[in-house]
């Protein structure tokens, strides 16, 4: 008896202990927004409470990009030729020996960016710029004014109508230049203009660009003969081609994403390969052979040498940036066959603190894979066809509360 009773007070005084130091602030957020593939929705789900906190309409599906800070979410609407602007509700605040977060409801910050065909999002440093296909021309936007609810600083002249991109700082913007002979095509090469619109030296070619990335410093395209490398840190924008070496087989990367934490770019380069990039390095490409075609990828920003693909018989693969191999993998899902058209509902990935999370749309549900052990961690039922997902989070301190 007296045991139990000394036993049932250690207890409650660890229980004080930690709710203590919980109301001394550490606290841990995150959310995922997940857009579905056909209706025109975007639910917000609490990965913590690992349930569906909010539902916002949207005028047509959504595809989702989230800002470096993770404070806002862009649901870009190609249907609808609008993108409209969310508070993701999270926000970390830089105290110099640690960071503060703070946690509100996310809603939708009243910004929604009109323009034919939006497509492509490309954040550099400040500056966010957002291509219209449908004109030819870039809107740009910084996180502060979007927060601000208020929406473009600049846009870019009109031009021939192309899927295209542009990457701005507050002094140049970089803009595709179009296939004049055929605007269906991909563009051609990349421009500098200045603020005025006049244009800086002449088109760096790049022929069928598509794909944009960032990784530090550095900027890449991607093109049918290798990469552009740009760096926007000087007095005017450097752009340099790296062809692909001689050793590759036939082929391009035009999905690509940059590492965090390490310097280096992930692409797409075949249906069942994948491509790490250095371009500083002697070597700069290192192909990786996927047992089955791949699906999607994404890179840990957090376990920097980590990246993630997930190929169409439902697998999901660990993929060491520094080895270049695959480490391990896991079922998770049923196949989804590549063969279809090339906008089926199939997963997509993002990685959310110790989580990959794997949208299933033929399930309605969102599968969590634990990064470190490559175990299943549960499933969060979202309903609809989750499709396009990104994740915003992590920890801090909240003493100011
Ligand atoms: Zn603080
Ligand atoms: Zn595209």
């Amino acid at each position: 008896m007296t045991r139990v009773q000394t036993g049932t007070i250690g207890v409650l005084l660890t229980t004080l202990a930690l709710n203590c130091a919980a109301l001394a602030g550490e606290k841990t957020a995150w959310r995922l927004f997940v857009s579905d593939h056909s209706e025109p929705i975007v639910n917000v789900i609490d990965l913590l409470k690992q349930e569906k906190i909010e539902t916002f309409a949207t005028k047509a599906p959504a595809r989702l990009y989230r800002s470096k800070t993770g404070r806002t979410v862009l649901a870009v609407q190609r249907g609808a030729d609008l993108v409209t602007a969310i508070d993701s509700g999270i926000s970390f605040e830089d105290h110099g020996d640690h960071g503060d977060i703070k946690v509100k409801p996310p809603r939708l910050l009243g910004v929604e960016i009109a323009g034919k065909q939006p497509s492509h999002v490309v954040e550099y440093g400040v500056e966010i710029a957002i291509f219209f296909d449908g004109e030819g021309r870039a809107r740009i936007a910084s996180e502060r004014m979007i927060l601000e609810s208020k929406s473009v600083l600049r846009e870019t002249a009109a031009g021939v109508p192309h899927h295209g991109v542009a990457v701005a700082n507050d002094r140049y913007t970089l803009i595709s230049e179009p296939n004049v002979r055929n605007s269906d095509e991909l563009p051609i090469g990349i421009k500098i203009v200045d603020k005025s619109g006049t244009q800086i030296g002449g088109v760096h070619s790049c022929p069928d660009l598509h794909g944009e990335a960032t990784s530090g410093n550095i900027l890449v395209f991607s093109c049918a003969t290798g990469l552009l490398v740009a760096s926007m840190d000087g007095s005017a924008p450097q752009v340099k081609h790296l062809p692909y070496a001689a050793a590759l087989p036939s082929g391009k990367t035009t999905t690509m994403l940059g590492g965090r934490g390490l310097q280096y770019f992930l692409g797409n380069y075949g249906s069942n390969k994948v491509v790490l990039m250095e371009p500083t390095d002697v070597e700069p490409f290192r192909l990786v052979t996927l047992p089955m075609r791949r699906v999607d990828f994404t890179v840990d920003p957090v376990r920097a040498k980590f990246a993630y693909v997930f190929t169409e018989d439902g697998r999901l693969h660990r993929l060491d940036v520094i080895t270049g191999k695959l480490d391990g993998s896991l079922r998770v899902t049923e196949p989804y066959s590549m063969d279809g058209h090339w906008n089926d509902p199939r997963p997509r990935l993002a990685v959310a603190g110790d989580m990959v999370v794997v949208t299933d749309p033929a399930r309605g549900v969102v599968a969590l894979v634990d990064t470190m052990s490559l175990t299943k961690a549960g499933e969060i039922t979202v309903g609809g066809r989750p499709f396009n997902i990104v994740a915003v989070g992590g920890s801090g301190q909240t003493h100011d509360d």
